[in-house]
């Protein structure tokens, strides 16, 4: 498309934005009904998360035969799943070879970003805008911008003076970085962070690791894949496609150790120990239900793995102080799987600075100045601060609704969704990875986006059997889900403790646990539920 064909405006039956895991699912199953739809991608080419996430050690910690598409068994089997958690290059050729087979980059433009999407009250239609000059008039407007790509890139006064290096994890460049000799910082220890940390530790002059909340982790364990191991994921195949849909978290497996209450001390902890030795995520998402809910429970985990750390830290005193958490709880927001991240620290390459007590106060053309004058010479700065999770890929969107009200402004006062997958005010906007939907925080990401995009498409689908125009939750559908959303959020322990999950890493937004906790099996069950009994309380006109 040349500049000069941009001032007409184009039409189209849908506009998907993103063309990740939700997006190239979401473009495959539009196309299928039949519709015309225009993909609209920021990055030069598919992947989502797994295009712009390059940095150095990047790796699922969810297990690669799980983190499936489980729509076509051929497809699936055509993955060369070679470890149980694989890297980013591998995701991403992936993700290529998806696009490839199912033929879907001729529906994109890519090198593409949404500026504006405005609902038209006469037309009943989308007209999305974009950075290109395109003027696209559709009748559905459907998100999959992604749940943590909206970068928090441009955290820090100065940064623009930095006069060496400076990258944030997710927008890290393709080519090489060469880190040997180099005075190297880290801001962030999420799951990121982590990654980096573990990773570029070897490779550095020296390190140094800005610390502000110590991290709860879980060591990964990382077997090569066998041609045995394939051949038994393919056999299991259509048994692990109904399982990720009926579990708490969209995995395969489920709480399968009874009640915290019922088990004694040493029952408990034989639990935590084989778990733990597994190295995956079970240890979070399936030790016991009341970890989630329970202090005392929380506390007895918590505990244990907060001796996990300890005796990986040599038992260190300030290396402890530093790194283990103490005021909050295991399992209360992510938790990360790592390979050699604490080990990290204890080389004589590597510090860590606490940032707490004494933060961040700007970045300096050196390096990084906290708050007591001290600066820390750098070469390179890699941000790994993480994202406006959630809201940030569609509040950086200007999306007019009914009447011009903006998107931005109603999130800005109350994040608020009918289950994940539209917003009261914004007809035939539909969403995937959106808050209030089990996404991300508390979900095997594949189960879920794909379970709402197939949502998505089935509505879309019924919408243009029925002849209808739009589809919209009523004010009090919406009401009816936030408050059940609430509900159950509230009666767990993940409200209690600040991260993205309560959108607390973000002046000023909105407190809300921004995914759904009630488990990825009763959200899909409400979902089809909608489905089956023809989307009460949205309105189709
Ligand atoms: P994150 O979890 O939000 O972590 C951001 C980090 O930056 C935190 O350690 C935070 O510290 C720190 N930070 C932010 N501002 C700071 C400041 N002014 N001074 C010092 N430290 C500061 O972001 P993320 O690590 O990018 O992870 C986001 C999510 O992406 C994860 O939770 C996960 O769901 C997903 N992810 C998944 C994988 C995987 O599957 N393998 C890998 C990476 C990411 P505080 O905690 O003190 O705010």
């Amino acid at each position: 498309m040349t500049a000069s064909s941009h001032s007409t405006v184009r039409q189209c039956d849908a506009v998907v934005v993103g063309a990740g895991i939700a997006g190239l699912y979401q473009m495959h199953r539009l196309r299928e009904l039949g519709l015309s739809v225009q993909g609209i991608e920021a990055g030069t080419n598919v992947g989502g998360t797994w295009y712009w996430n390059r940095y150095p050690g990047a790796r699922l910690d969810s297990q690669s035969e799980l983190y499936q598409y489980w729509f076509s068994k051929e497809l699936y089997e055509s993955v060369p799943l070679s470890e149980r958690f694989l890297a980013q290059p591998e995701l991403e050729k992936w993700l290529q070879g998806v696009a490839d087979k199912l033929d879907l980059k001729k529906s994109y433009q890519f090198s593409t970003r949404v500026e504006a999407a405005i609902f038209n009250d006469e037309t009943g239609r989308w007209l999305v805008k974009t950075d290109q000059g395109d003027q696209i008039d559709c009748k559905y407007f459907v998100s999959c911008a992604g749940m943590l790509s909206a970068p928090m890139s441009n955290l820090f006064k100065g940064q623009e003076t930095f006069k060496g290096k400076l990258f944030h994890t997710a927008r890290w460049p393709k080519e090489e970085i060469d880190f040997s000799g180099k005075k190297v910082g880290v801001i962030g220890i999420g799951a990121t962070g982590i990654q980096v940390i573990q990773s570029v530790a070897p490779l550095a002059g020296h390190l140094k690791v800005f610390v502000r909340t110590p991290q709860y982790t879980i060591r990964m364990n990382n077997p090569q894949y066998t041609e045995a191991d394939r051949q038994k994921f393919h056999q299991e195949f259509e048994t692990n496609k109904a399982l990720v849909n009926t579990t708490f978290s969209g995995f395969q497996y489920d709480f399968e150790n009874g009640s915290w209450h019922d088990a004694t001390p040493e029952e408990r902890q034989q639990v935590y120990e084989k778990l733990w030795s597994e190295g995956t995520l079970k240890l979070w998402l399936a030790a016991y239900f009341e970890v989630f809910v329970e202090q005392e429970a929380n506390d007895d985990i918590s505990e244990f793995v907060r001796n996990k750390l300890r005796a990986r830290l040599n038992h260190d005193p300030e290396l402890c102080d530093l790194l283990v958490p103490k005021d909050y709880g295991f399992a209360t927001h992510r938790v990360p799987l790592e390979n050699g991240y604490l080990e990290a620290f204890l080389r004589p390459n590597v510090t860590g600075v606490a940032v707490k007590e004494n933060p961040i106060v700007e970045v300096v053309p050196e390096g990084i100045k906290l708050q007591d004058g001290t600066v820390h010479e750098l070469d390179m700065l890699i941000l790994a601060t993480g994202f406006d999770a959630g809201t940030g890929a569609l509040t950086r969107i200007d999306i007019r609704g009914r009447g011009g009200r903006k998107l931005a402004d109603d999130w800005g006062r109350d994040i608020r969704t009918t289950m994940g997958l539209q917003v009261h005010g914004y007809p035939n906007l539909f969403t995937v990875g959106a808050p209030l939907a089990p996404s991300a925080a508390l979900c095997n990401m594949t189960t879920c986006l794909q379970q709402q995009a197939g949502w998505i498409a089935d509505a879309i689908a019924h919408l243009e059997s029925k002849g209808l125009h739009t589809m919209e939750p009523s004010a009090e559908k919406e009401d009816e889900w936030v408050r059940h959303h609430d509900e159950i959020a509230n009666a767990t322990l993940l409200t209690k403790t600040d991260s993205w999950y309560m959108g607390s890493n973000i002046p000023g937004k909105p407190r809300r646990l921004l995914s759904y906790a009630g488990g990825v099996n009763v959200y899909k069950q409400a979902c089809d539920e909608a489905k089956a009994s023809g989307y009460p309380g949205f309105n189709l006109a």
